[in-house]
């Protein structure tokens, strides 16, 4: 009888099913799968990275309906946002740390 594995962990999943070789494990988030089965480029992370930032850039405009605290967290976001790629190495790992905004109040 053929076994199954799951192509991240290697733990066993299954078996005598062997066209179902994709089958994960319950051990791995949403994105450490969605990581696994479409690795990160530096062009895919430099892409995000640049939606994330348009996506905040709302929050920097003078007549943004945030808090002075709340907006420093976004800049401070954005610049780790920008900062991002050149802290990646993807031969070192394709597990992509992406900052978050910081909670305020
Ligand atoms: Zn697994």
């Amino acid at each position: 009888m053929d076994k199954t594995f799951c192509p991240i962990c290697g733990t066993l999943t299954g078996y005598g099913n062997p066209e179902q070789i994709d089958v994960v494990c319950g051990n791995h988030t949403g994105d450490e799968i969605n990581a696994f089965f479409n690795p990160p480029t530096m062009d895919s992370i430099r892409r995000e990275r640049d939606k994330l930032l348009k996506e905040s850039d709302w929050t920097q405009l003078a007549d943004s309906p945030l808090s002075n605290e709340e907006r420093l967290a976004y800049t401070t976001y954005r610049q780790a946002l920008r900062d991002l790629p050149r802290k990646v190495d993807l031969s070192v790992s394709k597990d992509i740390k992406w900052p978050k905004i910081e909670s305020v109040g």
